[in-house]
């Protein structure tokens, strides 16, 4: 709890208080813009086909990450920005395996 400047009249009120003693303007508390966030529900689970569908799509990633880093290191004259596109891939896929793995762990709980 705080006291605080009323923003209308100037007098000390507090924060917890819903309007100003003095002149009866609202008083917004601070916290309240976090009330204001939804609170992520613990019980919004993903359903196991769509943990199935993201480990498909991070495997194809991951799949397709390979075959042009693998295809990039093959062709050096595709250049830096193919060599770069296939890291990217690879990169992303391997990340975005990890998080389906770890998903799908955790549903099994
Ligand atoms: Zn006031």
């Amino acid at each position: 709890m705080a006291i605080i400047k009323c923003s209308e009249c100037g007098r000390a009120v507090s924060d917890r208080a819903p309007a100003c003693i003095g002149c009866g303007a609202p008083i917004s508390a601070p916290q309240s813009a976090f009330n204001l966030v939804p609170a992520r529900s613990a019980g919004a689970k993903l359903t196991p086909s769509q943990l199935r569908w993201r480990l498909a799509l991070a495997s194809l990633t991951l799949v397709l990450g390979v075959m042009a880093a693998d295809a990039a290191s093959r062709w050096p004259r595709g250049g830096r920005l193919a060599s770069t596109l296939a890291a990217l891939l690879l990169i992303s896929g391997l990340c975005w395996f990890i998080i389906a793995l770890v998903q799908n762990v955790q549903s099994r709980r």
